[in-house]
């Protein structure tokens, strides 16, 4: 298969270090590779080979450039040789990935006053004089590294002005300015190899993945000048939109100019096709411009990429200086990839390895629009993607007030708590001072697909006055209009524009295309019936995880709630549980009827109890006002359910055994709804999860309560069932044990965050407050709440899995924590043999075409 024009590398090979002979001129057979010449020289290839107009070329490897930053030029007459008597050059970087930069290019390489003489006559004066100047510019910024500033009161044009120029230099320099093309072209070459050996220029592209040696080539090509007699001038041009990746012919062009002068915002640029906002190069040059749509197309089904081609016009004839692979938003990303695939340019597997996954997640939220001016107040951790503005609101009454008044809100809060649901549904975005990837407002947010910064720890809180600072001093008060970027981390000032989410026709073909790879399944974390139905319209293959104490906190069932926390004996519990039974029953039946039968994993309730009573005296008050108590009983309750370490503490299957009426509850309403929903349509077998294991005999005396429950239900309905429990596996000593625990497990599902904290011994509602100094200062490669720690938390997974199999060979093994979406992740659970992922429904695309990835490569033969 051959590689893609310009596409990333994926390997880098020892070529790169091949200390061979001179420069290269580039023809259709010259030994020239990506991994040695840079992808703007192999590209140039491509296109000699397609007969395309390009001017002569000689292209410099990784290695010659690294020789001339050290001081060794390579034959500079044999180098010239290639381009005649009187050579004009332009000298332009080639590195292995466009994306990793390099040094600007330097034209009209090899102008001097002979030359001058000459192109008077073949160009005419202004044009030559013009091309003159420009170089002299060049240089002397570029090689001379002179100021340029001064040239500020230099006219462009005339005699005059050039000799001004050259004047200039030589007062500045104390030399003539060279006329020597030799001396011209070594200088330009020594100072761009110099400028990419650079610390600073070396940072910047390994911050964009490249690695610390990252060559440089160049290639030095023949200059078509684009000024001058006839039609001249220069532009790009493209077949699709880089915004939707939809055709439209696009770009610019500029009559008398050179290089990407077209692209400049002033100036007199033209549009390529006619186009009633102006002139048009169609209309203008008609021949050109077929030639130029035809070259483009040529490109893209040769070079089995959507190109821009960067051309000039010398008289009326085109010259294709360069093809480069077109800029693209992620929506264009995913329709560029699905046309040519469509068009059997490429076949739908590269389609799928063209596509990054998480360039999905952008795609399938409100974005900013990459072109608006940015007033950043405030930065945090990117916890759910998307982008939405709305009025400042610092509590989640204020939310669900502003939306009764139909007015978009963002909920800003310290950290968020299971009391503030109802307030992030109604608000469009969320921003918290503290936490970490798996927080709550970070966990919730995903889930209902809210934009959301969390850690934004340079705001100063007066939750008081309703206020925040920024670092440099604003305050912002509830009513004040922000945008949240939820992708990039960001909190802006105002309503920023907008792009909207798209979910096209290109999108679905490519998710049919992923799932027809993929070997690992992905299921969705979903609590409420609005998750269920994203879940199913991103086709996730089921729930992996139902939080259930989610459904206790609408206002209903709160009080009701609290009246079961309240009583210190069973049967009063039982009492108070036997009001929530029928409702928690209608969330399950809801569930399993969206979901047709596809597996639903309902988490038993796991949060500490205290996480249920108010927090303040007023809300104490009205606690005690609703449950008929003296205040000082609540107030006492509430104290004695406080917890020093609540995360640690009485919570998860703890809980279940302590007070085993709320799991009695929770099973009842679980095979109820199943007998019911199977009644009504396809066969529904629950699935049952014990979370925060720790022991065997936690999940033996669960597994015989909730089997009681089952008979109980069969006999009191005459009808059977079938259910499957399993075990949820987020503390490290269950990982450890899972040998023993797996025989009396159908399932292990690793919740991943609750280990990754308990592992590393780190709260995941407070990471956020260092982590971004830990992952700069490298203690973290990358922040283990986002990215599954493979070395320690992956070796409890391993072992897990690996112990947990062999004492049962039918054993499903699953993960649902957060990481579950991470591609990475991802990748770490298939290897590790695991049934499926899952994570929140808007991930869900993601993990599709994260492991559809998985399985390509693998049938490539590309992973270790
Ligand atoms: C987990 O701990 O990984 C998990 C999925 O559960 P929760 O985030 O609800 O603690
Ligand atoms: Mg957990």
């Amino acid at each position: 298969m051959e590689q893609a024009a310009y596409s990333a590398p994926t390997r880098r090979t020892a070529a790169v270090q091949q200390k061979t002979s001179n420069p290269t001129l580039i023809t259709e057979t010259a030994p020239i590779a990506t991994s040695s010449h840079g992808g703007r020289a192999k590209c140039l290839q491509r296109l000699v080979r397609l007969d395309l107009p390009v001017p002569r070329t000689v292209a410099l490897s990784f290695a010659q450039v690294h020789d001339i930053a050290a001081g060794k030029l390579p034959d500079m007459a044999e180098l010239l040789g290639h381009f005649g008597e009187q050579p004009l050059l332009c000298v332009r970087p080639s590195s292995e990935d466009p994306d990793w930069g390099g040094p600007g290019a330097v034209l009209n390489v090899g102008m001097n006053d002979a030359l001058y003489v000459d192109m008077c006559d073949r160009i005419g004066v202004e044009a030559a004089t013009s091309l003159y100047i420009r170089f002299v510019q060049g240089y002397s910024t570029h090689v001379a590294r002179l100021d340029p500033d001064m040239f500020d009161e230099l006219p462009m044009t005339g005699r005059e002005a050039l000799q001004q120029a050259l004047s200039a230099y030589e007062d500045e320099t104390e030399e003539p300015f060279p006329q020597d093309p030799a001396v011209q072209l070594s200088g330009v070459l020594r100072s761009m190899a110099r400028a990419w050996e650079g610390t600073t220029a070396r940072l910047l592209r390994q911050a964009k993945g490249a690695p610390a040696d990252a060559g440089l080539g160049l290639v030095v090509q023949e200059m078509a000048i684009g000024l001058g007699k006839g039609e001249c001038g220069s532009g790009v041009i493209q077949l699709v939109s880089s915004a939707t990746g939809l055709p439209k012919i696009t770009g610019r062009y500029r009559s008398q100019s050179q290089g990407r002068e077209a692209l400049r915002k002033e100036g007199q640029s033209i549009y390529l096709a006619k186009d009633p906002r102006g002139p048009s190069l169609e209309e203008l040059a008609p021949e050109a411009f077929a030639q130029l749509i035809e070259c483009t197309k040529l490109m893209r089904r040769k070079l089995r990429e959507e190109m821009q081609t960067e051309f000039t016009i010398e008289n009326g004839q085109v010259h294709v200086l360069d093809g480069v692979r077109i800029n693209r938003s992620s929506r264009a990303a995913v329709r560029i990839a699905v046309s040519l695939a469509d068009d059997k340019v490429i076949p739908p597997e590269e389609a799928i390895l063209r596509v990054e996954p998480r360039a999905l997640n952008e795609m399938l939220h409100r974005q900013v629009d990459p072109d608006a001016e940015r007033v950043v107040i405030a930065r945090g951790i990117a916890a759910s993607p998307g982008a939405a503005s709305g009025k400042i609101v610092f509590s989640a009454a204020a939310a669900q007030a502003s939306a009764a008044r139909d007015e978009a809100c963002v909920l800003i809060r310290r950290e968020t708590t299971p009391e503030d649901i109802r307030g992030m549904h109604a608000a469009v975005a969320v921003v918290t001072e503290r936490g970490g990837v798996t927080s709550h407002a970070a966990v919730i947010g995903r889930g209902l697909g809210l934009p959301c910064v969390v850690g934004a720890s340079d705001l100063v809180f007066n939750v008081k006055r309703k206020c925040v600072t920024t670092p440099d001093g604003r305050t912002f008060r509830e009513g004040d209009q922000i945008t949240v970027d939820g992708t990039n981390g960001q909190v802006l000032d105002g309503a920023a524009p907008l792009l909207e989410a798209a979910q096209d026709d290109a999108f679905q073909t490519l998710m049919t295309w992923a799932d027809a790879f993929r070997d690992i399944g992905v299921r969705a974390n979903a609590d409420t019936p609005a998750d269920a139905k994203q879940a199913r319209d991103f086709k996730a293959e089921g729930i992996g995880l139902c939080r259930t104490e989610h459904m206790f906190f609408e206002a209903d069932r709160l009080t009701v709630m609290r009246e079961m926390i309240f009583a210190s004996r069973s049967a009063d519990r039982r009492a108070a549980l036997d009001q929530l039974l029928p409702m928690q029953k209608a969330d399950f039946l809801e569930l399993f009827r969206i979901m047709q039968g596809h597996p639903v994993c309902i988490r038993l309730f796991d949060p500490p109890l205290h996480e249920f009573l108010p927090n303040t005296r007023d809300g104490m008050r009205s606690l005690a006002e609703s449950l008929d108590r003296p205040l000082s009983e609540v107030t006492h309750r509430v104290e004695e359910l406080a917890e020093h370490n609540p995360m640690l503490g009485m919570r998860g299957v703890r809980l279940g055994i302590t007070m085993p009426e709320i799991y009695d509850m929770q099973a009842r309403a679980i095979f109820e709804a199943t007998l019911e929903a199977s009644r009504e349509g396809a066969l529904v077998v629950p699935e049952i999860m014990i979370p925060l294991v720790s022991a065997k005999r936690e999940v033996e005396l669960v597994k015989t309560r909730v089997e009681t429950v089952a008979a109980e239900v069969r006999t009191a309905t005459g009808r059977d069932f079938d259910y499957r429990l399993g075990v949820m596996v987020e503390t490290p000593r269950a990982a450890l044990r899972a040998g023993e625990i797996a025989p009396h497990a159908a399932f292990l599902s690793f919740g991943t965050n609750d280990l990754t904290q308990m592992t590393y011994g780190l709260s995941r509602d407070d990471a956020g407050r260092f982590m971004k100094e830990y992952v700069q200062q490298g203690v973290f490669v990358e922040d283990p709440f986002h990215r599954l720690d493979a070395d320690g938390v992956g070796e409890l997974l391993q072992m897990g899995a690996s112990r947990g199999r062999e004492a049962r060979k039918d054993l499903v093994l699953s993960i649902c924590g957060e990481h579950g979406g991470n591609p990475e992740s991802i990748a770490f659970c298939r290897k590790a043999g695991f049934d499926y992922v899952s994570c929140s429904p808007f991930r869900v695309p993601v993990a599709r075409l994260a492991a559809a990835q998985l399985c390509v490569r693998d049938k490539l033969g590309e992973t270790d």
